[in-house]
């Protein structure tokens, strides 16, 4: 579905991604885990199209996405919720949802996929007129989210969900997450949270400095050595 070949992302002289390769098939949830500044939220950048690769190459089922305008990315198909939620504080829950589909005009579809996004989280429901601003975080994230399968993605990028969440939110937002991979949603999911991400992925990068170092199913490189050491705690 999402296949990623040899590409560099810089930031300015800084050289992010180095030579980076990675595949994500349908119906799958794929993680990418690594330390801080490792790179990943570039990766994820990089295929929502807000950074450009130098060179290298980005296939979303089948047709070239590297550099072309983000908002034709998520017409496409594909979907970010960002680091920090980056929720807009100073609008309601409701019209924070209603901006996620701006690029759809299928009224009717928008309205039923509002619904789903209610049943899903019957928090946001509760507090449709609140501002999001007042949100607590693990609300703010499902707000996030809800906002992001509001343009009804194929692929959704998740970036950090569990980030700053208490442990019982962030098993809640893993076990939605969960959710919506199993109504159809092919997933790919950066975390530092390695053993919750590991937990619920089929495949999973391991990233360092801006280059793969580890690459297999989340079973085996849960039970690697090198990434119990550097990951999961020992
Ligand atoms: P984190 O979990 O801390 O977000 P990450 O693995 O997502 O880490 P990135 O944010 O992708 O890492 O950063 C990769 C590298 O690129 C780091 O060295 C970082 O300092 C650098 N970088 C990220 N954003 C910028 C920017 N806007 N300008 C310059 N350098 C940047």
């Amino acid at each position: 579905m999402l296949k990623i070949d040899k590409i560099n992302v810089y930031y300015g002289a800084i050289h992010a991604i180095k030579g980076i390769s990675l595949e994500v098939n349908q119906g799958q949830i794929v993680t990418l885990i690594g330390a801080n500044g490792a790179g990943k939220s570039t990766i994820l950048r990089t295929i929502s199209g807000l950074l450009k690769p130098k060179d290298g190459s980005i296939h979303f089922e089948g047709k070239s996405i590297a550099g072309i305008p983000a908002q034709n990315i998520v017409k496409l198909g594909v979907s970010q919720v960002p680091e920090g939620r980056r929720v807009f504080a100073d609008m309601t829950v409701l019209e924070n949802l209603e901006l996620g589909a701006y690029v759809r005009s299928d009224k009717k579809g928008i309205q039923e996929d509002m619904e789903t996004v209610f049943q899903r989280f019957p928090r946001l429901k509760e507090r449709v007129a609140q501002l999001a601003g007042t949100l607590s975080g693990g609300e703010q994230q499902m707000l996030a989210m809800g906002r992001a399968l509001m343009s009804r993605p194929r692929l959704l990028l998740l970036d950090e969900p569990s980030m700053g969440l208490a442990p019982l939110l962030v098993k809640e937002i893993f076990s939605i997450i969960k959710d919506i991979n199993a109504t159809g949603t092919t997933i790919l999911l950066v975390e530092q949270n390695a053993n919750m991400a590991l937990s619920i992925a089929n495949q999973a990068y391991v990233l360092e400095t801006g280059r793969i170092t580890l690459a297999g199913s989340a079973k085996e490189l849960a039970a690697s050595e090198e990434v119990r050491k550097a990951y999961l705690g020992g």
